[in-house]
């Protein structure tokens, strides 16, 4: 795959040339998408795998594929730039005057309270962008030659000491240059130089212990020299986003020509909200505004609005009064995701365990678990149901008797396809391209494909009015949802019941 990594920037330049609205927005929006898409990232995924998914995406060939130019690269960072910066800073000043306003009336710590909360979020927010444009340089530099690492820096103003030639075989030794295509050690000359690092711009090789420390300073070989800038970057780009916070109230004032940007910003911060669905979406305690799935209607609710995932568990479920551990875990979360209390998921559960086991065994046995999902007990941490990355990448693959997972995952084509033929209702010539694409690995898009095939808008659609009424409380553009993609069960759930009585 052609993934160009040349033309790296610190982005301390602005773009120069001049850019349509429409296209300031479709390149603001493919990056975003690109940038998403690390965020979505598990936990605990290896950095290769992350690599092969983020470049597949074709916003990522479309911005830094062999064909993408310099200003492209520039143009989609200001966009994001810009959105973020602006709306921290309007929501910190909107909080500024209400602070002000309610000193008259209300005591001042409650004020100050106030305005720290928005503080910490907008902080956030910030921290979100710094963090994932960091990963996107991290994986662009990752793949350059030393050489052209050394030139970004220089590029940047930053350059190194070379340490004597007597301290390479001992840097070395730490951390070895990668093999050659021929097996052999690097021997263009520049490539095997390694610089003295002033330790805390090294602390990411001094963590993983690959790197010779002596008296505060790192020997960092060339071929480490990319943590170094992904450092730099960092701590470049943190710097130029608080100019611009700090620079934003005077330029609003002045520029006309930023108020029609303004719509196009505040896009790109409702489809961020909706791709990463606020940070911590299916979390139970946050929504408690989602019934309609009651303990009474859940067979009928989970045919029409479940993800094949959760529809064939809870069909397991009901039909064998029990289900092995991942299989609880998934589902039992899921139904919090669902917003279903503690008591009536344990209820739940309860009702049905309880046809094959004492009631006594159960509130042993399974009740713990379902309490420590809902952070009551061990640690108390507030798990969240997990997203279609955990289910389909880390998860473990059901074996006899299990039936966690994703099923366009772990169900062979012919199981699938009788599934979409029989149950869900589909064309012969549906499910078998669903199953065909699931078959390919693109679990995700054919189970989104599942929903188009069984509902009456389209997931994107769909997802984007739920994120629109929910977040916002009034109605986005739909030509936007393009962008929209099946990342989470619960989203699906949100999606479906969006569509009820359509
Ligand atoms: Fe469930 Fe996600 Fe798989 Fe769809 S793609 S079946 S929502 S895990």
């Amino acid at each position: 795959m052609a993934a160009a990594t040349a033309r790296l920037s610190f982005f301390t330049r602005a773009p120069e040339r001049p850019v349509e609205l429409d296209e300031f927005e479709r390149l603001g929006l493919l990056r975003l998408r690109v940038l998403c898409a690390h965020s979505a990232w598990v936990k605990g995924g290896s950095e290769r795998e992350l690599r092969q998914e983020v470049e597949a995406l074709d916003a990522f060939q479309e911005l830094f594929g062999a064909d993408g130019e310099q200003a492209v690269d520039t143009i989609s960072h200001y966009a994001l730039r810009l959105a973020f910066c602006k709306y921290v800073t309007a929501a910190r000043n909107a909080m500024r005057s209400m602070c002000m306003a309610s000193l008259t009336d209300r005591p001042c710590c409650i004020a100050t309270w106030c305005g720290d909360c928005v503080v910490d979020r907008t902080r956030d927010l910030i921290e979100w962008v710094v963090a994932m444009e960091t990963k996107l340089f991290a994986l662009r530099v990752h793949k350059l030659q030393p050489h052209k690492v050394m030139e970004i820096l220089a590029h940047e103003g930053i350059e190194y000491e070379a340490a004597p030639s007597g301290s390479r075989h001992e840097a070395w030794a730490v951390h070895p240059p990668p093999a050659s295509s021929s097996g052999s050690s690097p021997t263009v000359k520049s490539e095997s130089l390694v610089y003295k690092v002033p330790f805390h711009e090294a602390a990411r090789l001094i963590k993983r212990r690959r790197v010779l420390l002596k008296k505060g300073i790192c020997f960092v070989p060339a071929h480490s020299m990319h943590v170094v800038a992904e450092h730099h970057f960092r701590v470049s780009l943190e710097q130029q986003l608080k100019i611009l916070q700090r620079a934003l109230p005077a330029n609003t004032e002045v520029s006309h020509s930023f108020d029609r940007l303004e719509p196009i910003l505040d896009r790109f911060i409702a489809q961020s909200r909706l791709q990463m669905g606020g940070g911590d979406p299916f979390s139970q305690r946050r929504r408690t505004e989602q019934s309609q799935i009651t303990a009474e209607n859940i067979d009928a609710m989970a045919e029409k609005h479940f993800p094949l995932c959760m529809r064939n568990l809870h069909r397991k479920f009901r039909e064998n009064h029990h289900l092995k551990y991942d299989g609880r875990i998934q589902y039992h979360r899921f139904l919090k995701g669902v917003g279903w209390s503690v008591q009536n998921t344990l209820l739940f559960f309860r009702n049905e365990f309880t046809r094959v086991m004492p009631i006594v065994k159960f509130d042993k046995e399974h009740a713990y678990s379902i309490r420590h999902s809902y952070g009551l007990e061990g640690g108390r941490v507030d798990y969240t149901p997990a997203s279609c990355q955990e289910l389909i990448v880390r998860g473990s693959a059901p074996r006899k008797g299990q039936y966690h997972g994703c099923p366009f995952r772990h169900w062979d084509a012919a199981q699938l396809t009788a599934e979409l033929q029989g149950r869900s209702g589909l064309s012969s010539a549906n499910a078998l391209e669903i199953a065909t694409r699931a078959a390919s690995g693109d679990c995700q898009g054919a189970c989104q494909q599942h929903f188009d095939a069984s509902h009456p808008r389209m997931y994107a659609q769909a997802a984007h009015q739920y994120s629109s009424l929910n977040s916002h409380g009034r109605r986005e553009q739909h030509r936007l949802a393009g962008v929209v993609r099946v990342s989470h069960p619960n989203a699906w759930v949100d999606a479906s019941l969006q569509q009820q009585g359509r």
